[in-house]
């Protein structure tokens, strides 16, 4: 299996719920089926932290980043290439820390769509892509993804 820590950001399906936590186990009927991706590590890498893609109303007790057991999970890696239409953009991080706001950066330069000075991720470099739901997502730079997209 590779180092669990190069999944994050990898694209998930939800597909069983034998082995994940009680926590997840309990509402595991309403999981099961749920798409989303990683976005964190858990427990020394046995567990991936999954945040779903639906709209938080329509989970359960409104919460949309669940701890998942490896098993429990379809994972598409990154290297398939882009399986979500807004793959396009990649994440780039301004300010640090818990302060940290994820920019949009149009695949192949350098700059975020705002404007903003932004960098890398420093563990996963431009290979997670920008997700305009995302709870730190830059306001500007999710607005001109979603005109984008939705002209
Ligand atoms: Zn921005």
């Amino acid at each position: 299996m590779k180092e669990p820590r190069a999944k994050l950001g990898c694209r998930v399906k939800i597909v069983d719920m034998l082995h994940s936590p009680a926590r997840t186990r309990a509402v595991g009927e309403l999981l099961i089926g749920q798409r989303g991706r990683v976005v964190d590590v858990l427990r020394g890498g046995t567990l991936a932290l999954v945040e779903l893609d639906s709209d938080w109303a329509d989970l359960p007790g409104g919460v949309r980043r669940w701890p998942v057991q490896w098993d429990d999970l379809l994972v598409s890696s990154l290297e398939s290439g882009p399986v979500i239409p807004d793959a396009d953009y990649r994440v780039s991080l301004s300010g640090s820390g818990r302060d940290a706001v994820q920019h949009a950066v149009p695949a192949g330069t350098d700059n975020s769509l705002c404007g903003e000075k932004a960098y890398p991720l420093p563990i996963c470099g431009w290979s997670i892509s920008f997700s305009p739901t995302a709870a730190r997502a830059c306001a500007e730079c999710a607005r001109l993804v979603l005109e984008q997209a939705n002209p």
